[in-house]
């Protein structure tokens, strides 16, 4: 079988959040891969305003079920970011059971976007329903530091904290937890902490990944399918999966960076719309990244 995924994922005209950020990636990396927006919005919301429209549960009820009745909903995976709503969420999750009973391997990837840096983003009644009933479908699941914070109710001021923070996850039945990033680094560097157990065997990882001075749009998503593809692709190795999605994001980041520092000019702050991904043109190091951060294992 192809791999095969489904992206539900926010989508915007101009720029790469959600799909427009996961889909590039994952089709360079040979993946199929189709797309239910669950939101279409000018922009991504990070700008001064944006125009759009948001998706309903029975809409995306609808979309499914055009699936289902021509017999095309076989995926290998299955992704998810950012969902603004209880009701969306829990029709993702008769989505999940479904895709499953079609495939019992599927692997379910979810990115629970509820918030950063000690606030949330989304409504509080989207907690509850991540923590009870999305996470426990979960094989990958990709919380930052806050997100993980809330889902399992413990503080995270360390790294043996965080290391229990995600057993706590573990025990809910995930299989792979990665915390994307984390501020137990200092200011040069983000720490980035996943943890896998199968079949009994177990490994720990931790990343120094060097922070730079920007505040991108967008990373969040993109780290979730680079860690879907090289996960698939290295059976599930931590080590070497984070290494190829870490190395691919420097790069991608680092370009974005300098294109967006020598459009708007020395010592002016860029903005928005001039730190979108350079994603099309990280082409090669998406494909063939090379390795520029290494792990460490725990
Ligand atoms: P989630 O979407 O899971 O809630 P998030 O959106 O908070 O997570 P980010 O903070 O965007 O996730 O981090 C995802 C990845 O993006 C990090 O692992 C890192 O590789 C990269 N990244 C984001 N911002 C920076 C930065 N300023 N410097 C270096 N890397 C960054
Ligand atoms: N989707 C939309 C519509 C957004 O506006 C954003 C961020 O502004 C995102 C998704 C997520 O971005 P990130 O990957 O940085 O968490
Ligand atoms: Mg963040
Ligand atoms: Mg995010």
């Amino acid at each position: 079988m192809d791999c095969r995924v489904l992206s539900i994922q926010s989508h915007v005209v101009h720029g790469y959040v959600g799909n427009k950020s996961a889909t590039f990636p994952l089709q360079v990396l040979g993946f199929e891969v189709d797309t239910i927006n669950s939101v279409q919005f000018s922009n991504h919301t990070g700008y001064m305003s944006f125009k759009g429209q948001v998706l309903n549960e029975a809409e995306l009820g609808d979309l499914f079920e055009g699936l289902i009745s021509n017999n095309i909903h076989q995926y290998t995976h299955l992704l998810t970011g950012y969902i603004g709503s209880k009701s969306f969420l829990l029709k993702i999750k008769d989505v999940v059971k479904q895709l499953k009973e079609v495939n019992p391997s599927l692997i379910y990837v979810c990115d629970p976007v509820m918030g950063d840096h000690g606030k949330m983003y989304v409504p509080q009644e989207l907690l509850p329903i991540y923590r009870e009933e999305i996470i426990p479908l979960a094989d990958i699941v990709t919380p930052n530091q806050f997100e993980a914070e809330i889902l399992t109710g413990q503080e995270i001021s360390t790294e043996a904290e965080a290391r229990n923070a995600m057993t706590c996850l573990h025990n809910k039945g995930v299989s792979t937890v990665v915390i994307s990033s984390s501020d137990l680094g200092d200011e040069k560097v983000l720490i980035g902490l996943g943890s896998t157990i199968k079949n009994g065997s177990s490994a720990a990882i931790r990343m120094e990944i060097p922070r730079l001075p920007a505040d991108f749009t967008g990373t969040g998503d993109l780290f979730a399918s680079l860690l879907l593809a090289h996960m698939y692709f290295n059976q599930s190795n931590i080590k070497v999966a984070c290494e190829k999605v870490i190395s691919t994001m420097q790069c991608v980041l680092c370009r974005t960076l300098n294109y967006a520092q020598e459009k708007v000019g020395p010592d002016i702050k860029p903005g928005p719309a001039d730190l979108e991904l350079r994603l099309i043109q990280s082409k090669k190091d998406i494909e063939d990244p090379t390795i520029t951060v290494k792990a460490t294992l725990l």
